[in-house]
């Protein structure tokens, strides 16, 4: 016996599940759902089989109702959870029935006053990296695909939203459930209506997702709906963001080949979202956050477009390959956005991904093992070590072999490599076999080894040397002599550029500077979260108290972790005072976070306190 991933019970000796049948009851009042899951098993088993779960309670287990020996392990895991095992004979089915737990950490419930129109309660799924299992029992590893079909019973004033294709919404019927009728649901109440989804492609299961509120849409081209809150100014606002959409999926699939998926719909979500999106298939899920209402969302969009293919597709088999999920599609973003914005636009993201990279490195300068693109996370909390590391490192790396054998022979090469892997789930090794017997002696023109098991960052990763870049890095750097930028240098400046430049602002500016640079251009009032975030940790760093009331209203209006992690940890970093403001804008705030987002910020907390 071996587990098949650090991350998760799996045995490579016990079937894999090829299909679950789920049946799920909202119960927003209890922020509970209570389901059966029926699994098939790819070959019928006999003996101990090992399901991963988190604060799940297990009614029952049954085949052809017979019941099934289980039991759940007395101690839970920190990180992987509660142990099911079933005592199997023979059998190549078997029905679950359970319950979540309100403090599930893949779903967070809204209160209405928490959404966006403020009427109806809400509650969505965030299943990366490993909260699958406290949704459903599951093998929950990228190692293992599955294919699903959904049966949603909720409020009828309420719509659902699935990672897979909507089948039908019509009225709950008696049959629906018949492994739920001891728990005596309201199943067929009056105010329930059921929605029906199917998920043919076999999907890791941490692309598992839905979301369930009061949801409107706008069409937005022949592949592409538009949802978020019905009655919000942001349906809207996000319809005409992301109007540019079909140009995209046509430019991602130049680059990679067919789109595999048939619908690509976005979900824009309240904004406690916890990431800037998530490439669940069908639906992806977006932070409000990326609508700036000047297109630049697009690039959102398009990171998480080009997953269809890498991540999507072809999927990393653990957590220590992500890179495989997270560089591919950085690398493919940026060519996206080339295609469609121009390279100036994407010659900026390599830029401010440089500088990100940059920090992390910084960042785990004393555990450089996250510094490496394949890494050992035994007893590590996928959520704990999450960087830029295997976005931008990774991209680097691509990047590097696209130069050395050139554009054309490396298009090619993508092209091949995901039709090779399409639906498989891959380690870093398969990956460089592939690529070494595709473009044979690659290993003597580049040190593989050294850019994917080497910490820190390889001499020949490259920065951009693109003008504009050049201009804004050397502008940031004369803020040293107290030199700060002219009306007509900054005339032209998006977010991008302004991001760029608070990024690269030397750790010596002085607080009056930031207070100038504020009244002048007036970054702390950004509609932009990425300048104005960029803008207050900087005014953090330096001490600025009149900027701690912006720094508050930011973290009590946003749970994106992106904006989260640098302002607590600029917070946390200070003074006394600073981490006494921190928790308590995070006691009064941490309601409105995901679960996910909760947990990290407790974790920030815990390492400078
Ligand atoms: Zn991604």
């Amino acid at each position: 016996m071996a587990p098949v991933d650090p991350h998760s019970f799996t045995e490579s000796t016990q079937p894999a599940t090829t299909h679950i049948a789920l049946t799920l009851y909202f119960d927003f009042p209890s922020s509970t759902i209570h389901a059966s899951a029926l699994f098939t098993l790819q070959t019928p088993h006999s003996g101990p089989f090992f399901l991963d779960t988190r604060s799940l309670t297990i009614h029952s287990a049954l085949h052809a109702d017979q019941a099934i020996p289980f039991s759940l392990s007395a101690t839970s895991d920190p990180i992987k959870g509660t142990l099911l095992t079933l005592t199997l004979s023979n059998h190549s089915s078997f029905i679950l029935t359970f319950s979540t737990s309100p403090s599930s950490s893949a779903l967070q419930w809204l209160l209405p006053p928490q959404t966006c129109n403020k009427t109806h309660p809400y509650v969505y799924t965030q299943c990366q990296a490993i909260h699958a299992r406290s949704i459903f029992p599951s093998h929950d590893t990228p190692a293992r695909r599955i294919r699903y079909s959904a049966i949603l019973n909720i409020p009828s004033e309420l719509s659902a939203v699935m990672a897979a294709n909507h089948v039908t919404r019509r009225p709950p019927r008696d049959d629906d459930a018949p492994a739920l009728a001891s728990l005596n649901l309201n199943w067929c109440s009056q105010d329930r209506v059921v929605e029906e989804f199917v998920m043919e492609q076999p999907v890791p299961p941490y692309l598992f997702a839905f979301a369930v509120g009061q949801l409107g849409n706008r069409e937005v081209g022949p592949r592409t709906r538009v949802y978020a809150e019905e009655g919000s100014a942001v349906l809207d606002s996000a319809a005409k963001e992301f109007e540019g959409t079909e140009e995209m999926i046509r430019e991602g699939e130049k680059l990679f080949g067919e789109y595999d998926w048939e619908r690509f719909d976005l979900l824009v979500l309240p904004p406690s979202f916890p990431y800037g999106g998530m490439e669940n298939p069908k639906m992806v899920f977006l932070t409000p956050t990326v609508i700036k209402g000047d297109g630049s969302g697009a690039q959102v969009v398009a990171h998480e477009l080009a997953h269809s293919w890498t991540g999507n597709l072809i999927t990393n088999k653990t957590n220590e390959h992500f890179w495989l999920n997270e560089g591919f599609t950085t690398y493919a973003e940026r060519r996206i956005v080339e295609a469609v914005q121009g390279e100036k636009r994407a010659t900026l993201n390599v830029g401010i991904g440089w500088r990100g990279l940059n920090e992390e490195v910084e960042r785990f300068k004393d555990n450089l093992e996250f510094t490496k693109l394949k890494n050992n996370q035994q007893g590590i909390d996928p959520d704990d070590v999450y960087s830029q590391v295997p976005y931008e490192k990774g991209f680097q790396f691509l990047f590097r072999i696209e130069r050395q054998v050139g554009r054309s022979a490396f298009d090619e090469f993508l092209k091949k490599y995901i039709a090779k892997f399409k639906f498989q789930s891959i380690d870093t090794d398969t990956f460089l076999d592939f690529l070494k017997e595709n473009i044979p002696g690659i290993e003597k023109q580049i040190d593989l080894v050294l850019w994917t098991e080497g910490t820190g960052i390889p001499s020949d990763a490259y920065e951009p040397e693109l003008i504009v870049y050049k201009t804004i890095v050397s502008l940031a750097n004369e803020a040293a002599t107290g030199r700060m930028p002219g009306e007509d240098e900054v005339a032209d400046w998006q977010g991008q550029e302004w991001e760029l430049y608070l990024d690269n602002l030397p750790k010596s500016i002085e607080a009056s500077q930031i207070v100038a640079l504020d009244s002048r251009h007036k970054l702390s009032e950004s509609k932009d979260y990425e300048v104005k975030v960029s803008f207050l940790q900087r005014a953090i760093l330096c001490g600025c108290k009149e900027y701690y009331g912006e720094v508050e209203k930011t973290l009590k209006a946003v749970g994106r972790m992106k904006y989260l992690r640098p302002l607590y940890t600029a917070l946390v970093k200070g003074s006394e005072e600073d981490k006494v403001f921190a928790k308590r804008v995070f006691s009064e705030a941490r309601e409105c976070y995901h679960p996910i987002a909760q947990s990290v910020v407790v974790s920030i907390f815990s390492k400078h306190m």
